[in-house]
């Protein structure tokens, strides 16, 4: 299943270098867990003997990889603190002290933790590696540019986290990685995943049925924060726009005029603000084209606090989901019945 185990020097993965073949969704009984193809990350030495220490970077990311790594004496300590702007944030160097202990250091990649990615590689060890989970499921053709990640820019769009079928890729990178690194504690991440994986599949079955109650004419976003591109292009809803500039400042008046113009012609139901973007220009927006003004979704910042309930990626993704179903008129009781705490304690280090 898993080709290249045991190197002992470092990888680094470069943007666009592997294609994988697993197609969203595909849940075929015959196929292994894990695609043949899921091979790069994982490359670093085998550690026994203790638990592997693993670095991560945004909220959700950290939920997500803590569900898969639980029951293993994995430390997993996340770098960007809940409610930051992920984007444009750059790590204290006492964060080199992190990266230099750790046998692996998982990133979304696709741009999104650039000064991350450098400290990590002038500080990891040898032996140790840097994954990057979006960058490696996702086929550059398949990278989405727009008017917050533009193509000039550089730099797609990089959440991937807001699709659960992308996230249900990630579990098996995370998955695959962790068994080629600590292959003695390789029963409790396979438990671990099918846990977590079905968890996903119901997030997603659930969306679907919410997504479906939607009158199709309402499934039209406008966010401040461009999250929802890939969540978008799976449930067949359309971005009409997001607010926020590639620069992370505010729109120009011209900029807003064009939205509102948007707005108005699309007939767009509701604007979604962030709580960690807040926009003094989104509520204005708003008003002058009688959309909803709806201003609490939330970006990279899970559900309460370290321990609670629903502080977890799938607590996160259910909140934001019901928000925008019900502002479009929408029946979220589908997702409302889900559980979404975690399959495993998250014992995760979450900087506050
Ligand atoms: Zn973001």
């Amino acid at each position: 299943m898993i080709a290249r185990k045991f190197h002992s020097t470092t990888r680094v993965l470069l943007l666009g270098a592997l294609a994988l073949p697993f197609a969203i969704g595909c849940a075929n009984t015959n196929e292994p867990v894990v695609s043949s193809a899921v091979t790069e990350c994982g490359s670093g030495a085998v550690v026994e003997g203790r638990g592997l220490r693993i670095v991560t970077t945004v909220a959700p990311l950290t939920s997500i990889i803590a569900n898969i790594a639980g029951n293993s004496s994995a430390q997993v300590t996340g770098l960007v603190p809940e409610g930051t702007n992920s984007h444009t944030f750059e790590p204290s160097p006492s964060a080199a002290k992190n990266l230099e202990n750790a046998d692996i250091v998982f990133v979304n990649g696709l741009g999104l933790e650039e000064p991350i990615k450098d400290l990590a590689e002038a500080n990891i060890e040898d032996g140790a590696e840097i994954c990057e989970l979006g960058t490696t499921v996702l086929p550059e053709p398949d990278w989405i540019y727009d008017f917050s990640f533009p193509k000039d820019g550089g730099k797609p769009n990089p959440h991937l986290w807001t699709n659960p079928p992308m996230v249900k890729q990630y579990a098996e990178l995370v998955l695959a990685t962790l068994m080629a690194r600590n292959p003695e504690n390789s029963a409790a991440f396979t438990a671990n995943f099918a846990k977590f994986s079905a968890k996903i599949d119901a997030l997603d079955g659930a969306m679907q049925t919410a997504t479906e109650s939607i009158p199709s004419g309402n499934r039209k976003l406008v966010t401040y924060h461009d999250a929802y591109a890939y969540f978008a292009k799976h449930y067949n809803w359309t971005v009409v726009g997001a607010i926020q500039p590639s620069s992370f400042e505010e729109p120009t008046p011209k900029e807003i005029a064009n939205l509102i113009t948007q707005i108005k012609n699309e007939k767009v139901k509701a604007v979604f603000g962030s709580e960690v973007f807040p926009s003094p220009v989104l509520e204005q927006i708003a008003n002058e084209t009688n959309a909803q003004y709806v201003d609490v979704l939330r970006d990279d910042d899970l559900i309460g606090g370290p321990g609670d309930k629903e502080h977890s990626w799938l607590g996160l993704m259910r909140f934001n989901f019901v928000t925008m179903v019900e502002a479009f008129g929408g029946d979220a009781s589908a997702l409302r019945a889900l559980d979404v705490s975690d399959v495993v304690k998250d014992e995760a280090v979450y900087p506050q």
